[in-house]
């Protein structure tokens, strides 16, 4: 998935459920990927869909259909900043390859034609899918790691085991407590500092951490620095006030949503959808060093950088 995976297991650091989960991350990247040479691609059930797009449905199996199913519905709720059907556009990008590149405008408009997803067929009983479209893409990279969060946990507890930390690259499940019998703390990431050093840490507890950033992955061109999450209206990187979001929720899956819904709003829409939202919950980190907790988590969260300050939020 383009990432390391971090997995912190208290304790004899559970060898059996740990190869279990290993071979589960595995697995799901084959059946997900859409990036890579053609035999990475071989088994991917997205690549399948994409490369029949415009031409026929393509049956999945259940966990997949079912990850599909759910992105497809976030992309015409959230049509405006989360779309998993962006994929053409994301492929003219390429941002984070060696290969990346400014497309032209003609270029990015025509692929914004590909990216309507009403343009997609779902068929809940034979579990298919079809992009009605040719050149339609489906690009589940912003949600695949949570989905794979979410299952490592789930089958770590289907292993009997109660505590431990799932880091799939900046999508964190913590379950249970840390070794000290605390909340697990996760480090919020300072944007403007070397990775690994964090502005403050968030105290969580069976429940899913997941931060999105500009600074994730980058493309510097013409005196430019371009992001890697496109808004789905312009085809450019998305314009936002926010240099990061962690979002907060029992579903890393629905966390990996919101976080990009809510970077994509800025700190000022992007809060007010976060509050309005049931069991969300997010710490904002604007370009201008201010931090911004909703009333759910501003307990959980401490600021550990003199540099940032912290914005009240008015509880709801
Ligand atoms: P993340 O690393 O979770 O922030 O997801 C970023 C990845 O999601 C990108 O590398 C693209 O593959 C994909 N992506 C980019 N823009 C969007 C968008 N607006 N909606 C959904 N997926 C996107
Ligand atoms: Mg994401």
């Amino acid at each position: 998935m383009g990432t390391l995976a971090t997995l912190c297991l208290p304790g004899d650091g559970h060898p059996a459920a740990t190869v279990a989960v290993c071979r589960l991350l595995r697995d799901l990247e084959r059946r997900l990927t859409v990036n890579g040479p053609p035999e990475a691609l071989r088994h991917s059930q997205v690549e399948a869909v994409n490369a029949a797009a415009g031409r026929a449905a393509v049956a999945l199996d259940a966990e997949v259909y079912g990850l599909v199913r759910t992105a497809v519905l976030a992309s015409r709720r959230y049509r405006g900043s989360f779309n998993a059907l962006i994929g053409p556009v994301v492929k003219a990008w390429r941002i984070g390859f060696a290969d990346a590149r400014v497309p032209a405008a003609a270029e990015v408009a025509a692929l914004l034609e590909l990216t309507d997803p009403d343009d997609v067929d779902l068929d809940d009983d034979s579990r298919s899918v079809w992009l009605r479209r040719p050149g339609m893409r489906l690009d589940l990279g912003a949600i695949a790691k949570g989905h794979a969060a979410d299952r490592a946990a789930a089958l770590y507890r289907a292993h009997g085991v109660t505590d431990g930390l799932v880091d799939l690259g900046g999508n964190v499940v913590a379950l249970g407590r840390a070794g000290d019998g605390r909340p697990w703390r996760v480090g919020v990431q300072s944007p403007s500092a070397a990775r690994g050093v964090t502005l403050g840490f968030l105290e969580v507890s069976d429940a899913s951490a997941v931060t999105s950033g500009i600074y994730e992955r980058v493309l510097e061109a013409g005196g430019r620095r371009y992001h890697h999450m496109i808004d789905p209206l312009t085809g450019h990187p998305f314009e936002s006030d926010l240099a990061s979001v962690t979002v907060l929720s029992p579903s890393s899956l629905q966390a990996d949503i919101w976080a990009t819904v809510a970077q994509r709003g800025g700190l000022v829409a992007g809060s007010a959808a976060v509050t309005a939202a049931p069991g969300i919950e997010a710490v904002f980190v604007t370009g201008e060093r201010t931090v911004l907790a909703t009333a759910g988590c501003r307990e959980a969260l401490t600021v550990t950088d003199l540099g940032y300050r912290l914005l009240d939020v008015a509880a709801d």
